[in-house]
């Protein structure tokens, strides 16, 4: 992005102008865990509920017509910018949703009403499920949930010290596999994974897979169709859209074969009082009254990103990356969690200052206005491996700019001063 290109961005977000403890300009470090949303996406939010509020998939009026038409172009928007068809994207409340979801299609729940292609989801205990070390929890306790209700046995690649999927453990998948699990970016680390190994392995084995793209969508141009995984998972409130609504991707025949996650209304054919035909994906999986609104927000924020192209906000956010990770070798005790190449990560920086907790460097920054996370940001496998027992993490946006960066560098140089009381260079103290 152009200087010029940049400073529109920025105005297009309003949370972005304003202050935090006692009239310090915010400079928010933290899209990782949330994003902020522009002006646009809140607009369409609140001008669904201004002009068109209805319930969807229901009712002969207008204004159910027009809801419903707003929530499926919604789909269309969204499934375009991921490059899949529109009847493969299933709404969920958020990625975690999503996860669940799928592994619930496996817990033998019913078997013996979904005819012949449900047995492919059949899991035993000669059976394993595969994830990584390096999960967020989200694509990890649902595993472990379905492990223990069906007796099937839980593997997981193994990280590098550098916290990338280490492709040497690869042959932990084999012919007991039959789901494979794994994230695409990881939100400690910011590593991409070597997504067309993993699904090699897993398609040599006759695995299905489900990838995580919770932190690859919202900063990396990705086309689940050509990663050629099973299933994606992703939230919306990443990815400059509302809370309340994330995405899940199955391919059609998988969708299919698979029982519904929640039942009652909407997602029904027949009902009798004993029994009960489903509706086609993706209408199965969306039981009872929809988060429309959210969806409306979705498709305004999926707008965005594909008017700016994902490849620009991709270019970027590698700059901020390198800037950030360059800026931070600088300073003396602070260990990067994950790639030191930038080319193999996204703006998702963890780090460690030695002999400080990172509860204190996250109140340090953010008496200078900087918002970062700290903790084991739903990652405690990932942080064990790695040595640490929580980090501190500054995530970009793309709305972030070096001059941010720059400040969040020179007060992270101060904090070692401030804590050990080290002389640092650059910066007196305050
Ligand atoms: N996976 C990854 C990699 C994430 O970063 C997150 C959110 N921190 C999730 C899953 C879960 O997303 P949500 O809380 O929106 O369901």
């Amino acid at each position: 992005l152009t200087a010029t290109e940049l400073a529109a961005v920025r105005a297009d977000f309003p949370l972005l102008t304003r202050t935090v403890r006692d009239g310090k300009p915010l400079v928010y470090l933290d899209s990782a865990a949330t994003s902020q949303k522009p002006e646009c996406v809140i607009d369409a939010e609140q001008d669904y509920y201004l002009r068109r509020n209805a319930a969807v998939h229901r009712g002969a009026h207008a204004l159910a017509e027009e809801a419903t038409e707003a929530y499926e172009n919604a789909r269309a928007a969204v499934a375009g910018l991921v490059g899949i068809d529109t009847d493969e994207l299933v709404w969920t409340k958020n990625a975690t949703e999503g996860i669940n979801l799928v592994a619930y299609a496996f817990s033998n729940a019913s078997l013996g009403r979904g005819g012949t292609a449900a047995e492919q989801f059949r899991l035993g205990p000669r059976d394993e499920v595969v994830v990584t070390e390096a999960e967020h929890h989200a694509n990890l306790v649902p595993w472990q949930e379905l492990c223990a209700r069906t007796g099937a046995t839980l593997r997981w690649l193994g990280v590098t010290d550098s916290g990338r999927i280490d492709t040497g453990t690869l042959d932990v998948i084999g012919d007991r596999t039959r789901v494979v699990a794994f994230t695409h970016v990881s939100n400690v680390t910011g590593a991409i994974s070597p997504v067309a190994e993993v699904v090699g392995a897993a398609r040599r084995a006759g695995a299905l897979v489900v990838l995580d793209a919770c932190q690859s969508v919202p900063h990396l141009p990705v086309d689940l169709r050509a990663l050629d995984v099973d299933f994606a998972v992703f939230s919306g409130h990443k990815m400059l859209g509302p809370t309340g609504i994330g995405a899940l991707y199955g391919r059609r025949e998988l969708l299919e074969a698979m029982p519904p996650f929640g039942t009652g209304g909407s997602m029904v054919e027949v009902v009798t009082m004993t029994e009960t035909t489903y509706a086609a994906p993706p209408q199965r999986f969306e039981a009872g009254t929809q988060m429309v609104a959210q969806t409306v927000g979705l498709h305004a924020a999926a707008d965005y990103l594909t008017e700016l192209g994902m490849a620009a906000v991709a270019a970027h956010e590698a700059e901020l990356t390198a800037h950030l990770l360059h800026g931070i070798g600088q300073i003396d005790g602070v260990r990067v969690l994950g790639p030191t190449d930038p080319a193999d990560r996204v703006g998702v920086v963890a780090f460690t200052v030695d002999g400080v907790h990172p509860h204190d460097v996250g109140q340090l920054l953010d008496d200078a206005g900087i918002a970062v996370r700290v903790g084991h940001h739903c990652a405690q496998p990932l942080h064990r491996r790695l040595g640490a027992q929580s980090s501190a993490r500054a995530s970009v946006g793309l709305h972030t700019t070096t001059a941010e960066i720059d400040q969040f560098c020179a007060e992270l140089a101060r904090v070692r001063q401030f804590f050990l009381g080290e002389t640092v260079t650059g910066g007196a103290l305050a």
